[in-house]
């Protein structure tokens, strides 16, 4: 089966064979000198250094991590702005709620770009804003999100930005230094081809609280985890054998040529899907230039609904993403992320002229 879907991908089999390694106690030094391993090899993802930076390792999905960020590094005193154009800027509000956290929002419908006069002003009205929320990759609609602009006034402001890296970690630029970027969840099994279960928060290390502050998280307090960390440690049991394929998909990837590599891989993919689904008139739901290449939304071909679609394509070992929310009934999308090839997607586009020419 090839997997199209945002995650989990389709995993190389040198990271599955990573899963049978020898049984490990996470209180042992064996599994110490794995996570500090993972740590280094997160940081070095993206050049960065480990004096001023921080791989901060999680058991749990990606929003785990978005929920440690947000929780951990937003101080009681602090207020937040949080950009929604998606699903996912939409789950960054709802943490701030449940966490009491003070916060505003900037909606944008699901499918526009961030109204950076609206955020001006916005902040204008503001003034006490301390931290900013936004989504790198809004994998709703597969928007990448322009983040230079809203850096640029971030920096100016003294605003620390919060980035939701979840899809594009390993896949696009994320420019740490220049943007002024103070953290950035992300997780094992989108980009960088890993198994799901492990999720992460790269984070300057002047961002985390002091030890005095009470956490408004047991579980999810990047504080905790970050200090036990540096020391070997875990404040809890890790999901150990997902650490094995992940330490091994990001080996497999340095050795590949790192993020901007794979960047080009998926590039690839995305053109080749777009064009030949362009062939057939099947449009995507952004312009040109406004989509990631990790993942393109399309409208659905005409007279079919979703779940048709959706069937007879998984009949012949493909599985497509349905839409979100009100976009369930007319897109799909495809996801270029995993070990996947050319060959692959020649005959996903292959495939989907026959199930139309059948119809
Ligand atoms: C996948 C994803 C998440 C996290 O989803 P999980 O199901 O918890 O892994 C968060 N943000 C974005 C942008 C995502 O694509």
């Amino acid at each position: 089966m090839i997997l199209l879907n945002p995650g989990p991908v389709n995993l190389s089999d040198r990271v599955r064979n990573a899963l049978l390694r020898p049984d490990l106690c996470h209180r042992e030094v064996e599994f110490s000198q794995l996570q500090s391993k993972i740590r280094e090899q997160l940081l070095q993802v993206y050049g960065l250094e480990s004096d001023r930076w921080a791989a901060v390792l999680l058991t749990g999905s990606g929003t785990a991590a978005m929920e440690a960020m947000i929780s951990s590094l937003v101080p009681k005193d602090g207020k937040l702005l949080v950009i929604e154009n998606g699903v996912y800027g939409e789950r960054l509000s709802k943490i701030a709620k449940i966490h009491s956290i003070d916060y505003i929002t900037l909606s944008h419908a699901w499918d526009a770009e961030i109204d950076i006069n609206g955020l001006v002003k916005l902040l204008n009205e503001n003034a006490d804003i301390t931290h900013l929320a936004v989504v790198h990759h809004e994998t709703t609609t597969g928007r990448l999100n322009n983040l230079v602009e809203l850096a640029l006034i971030c920096q100016e402001r003294h605003i620390q930005l919060l980035v939701d890296g979840v899809s594009s970690f390993g896949g696009e630029e994320l420019n740490f230094a220049d943007w002024g970027i103070t953290a950035c969840a992300a997780t094992a099994n989108k980009c960088l081809h890993g198994v799901p279960g492990t999720s992460f928060v790269i984070l300057r290390r002047d961002a985390l609280p002091s030890v005095a502050t009470i956490p408004r998280t047991l579980y999810l307090d990047l504080g905790t985890y970050c200090q036990q960390q540096d020391r070997g440690g875990t404040p809890f049991t890790q999901s150990v054998q997902t650490f094995y394929a992940l330490t091994e998909a990001l080996q497999e990837m340095a050795e590949a040529g790192g993020w901007s590599a794979r960047h080009s891989h998926y590039n690839q993919l995305a053109s080749l899907v777009r064009d030949g689904l362009a062939s057939i008139g099947i449009k995507p739901l952004l312009p040109l230039g406004s989509s990631s290449v990790v993942l393109n939304a399309y409208y659905l071909p005409e007279g079919f609904s979703y779940e048709e679609f959706h069937d007879q394509l998984k009949a012949r070992d493909y599985i497509i993403y349905s839409g979100q929310g009100n976009l369930a009934q007319s897109i799909f999308r495809v996801s270029t992320m995993g070990a996947i090839t050319h060959a692959d997607m020649e005959r996903f586009v292959t495939v989907v002229k026959q199930i139309i020419n059948n119809s």
